[in-house]
């Protein structure tokens, strides 16, 4: 299974996505999640990543493309993937399409998930990530158990950099907006989006959301 979701920044792709990786047995391939494994490890992937990461731009292809492959070609993908980050640009989506036919793969859904804007920037400030186990939460909405702790693991909570600055937030909406709503418009053309509604003031969180796409995938394997 091959899936992928999109969404702007603090829809809640990481917890839908967490979700459907425990739900459905697939690895979670989430690009900003390997940039900043690598950033902690200073390796220097993570040192070129962390140039742009800090600023809220995207980072260059040439790193970006090749570190998908090797993730999708990594052992622990064989039972099925959701692309989480990734495609960004629709140059990226084609290169993507280009990756998956080499290996004789498709796409099997596009999971967008839709919420407010003035909702999402709220969610971004008060998001806190595992550093570990890399699971997300809010500390107004989806709180730890404990305060400051991960439920899964018992890891201190941190908050990512690019969430604590205001303009790289803005940066990354804006980059959302112009480079990669228009990966959407690709994949609509190819019929192959389910649009999800998360909206907190509306009570349909990301469990719901995630609840329904595995009854819709249901559908698709019939
Ligand atoms: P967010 O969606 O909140 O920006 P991510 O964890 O998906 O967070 O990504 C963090 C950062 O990593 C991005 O702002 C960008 O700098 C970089 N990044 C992640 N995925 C990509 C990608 N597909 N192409 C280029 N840069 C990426
Ligand atoms: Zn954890």
């Amino acid at each position: 299974m091959l899936l992928v979701i999109m969404g702007a920044q603090g829809t809640g792709k990481g917890t839908v996505s967490g979700i459907l990786c425990d739900e459905l047995g697939i690895m979670q391939l989430s690009t900003g999640d390997i940039f900043r494994k690598n950033i902690k490890e200073k390796t220097r992937l993570g040192i070129e990543a962390d140039k742009y990461i800090s600023q809220g731009q995207l980072v260059p292809d040439e790193i970006t493309v090749p570190m998908v492959a090797e993730a999708l070609d990594s052992d622990e993908a064989k039972a099925g993937v959701i692309l989480d980050g990734f495609p960004r640009t629709t140059e990226q989506a084609k290169q993507l399409d280009e990756m998956l036919k080499q290996r004789n793969k498709e796409i099997d859904m596009v999971i967008n998930l839709i919420s407010p804007r003035e909702e999402i920037i709220d969610r971004m400030i008060t998001r806190r990530v595992c550093p570990n186990c890399k699971a997300t939460f809010n500390i107004k909405i989806n709180k730890p158990k404990v305060e400051g702790i991960c439920d899964k693991c018992g890891t201190k909570l941190t908050q990512r950099e690019d969430d604590k600055s205001e303009e790289a937030i803005n940066n990354r909406l804006e980059i959302y907006d112009t480079q990669t709503a228009p990966v959407l418009k690709y994949y609509e053309e190819k019929g192959i989006v389910q649009n999800e509604e998360i909206t907190i003031s509306k009570n349909r969180l990301a469990d719901k959301a995630a609840k329904h796409i595995i009854e819709m995938l249901k559908d698709v394997e019939k």
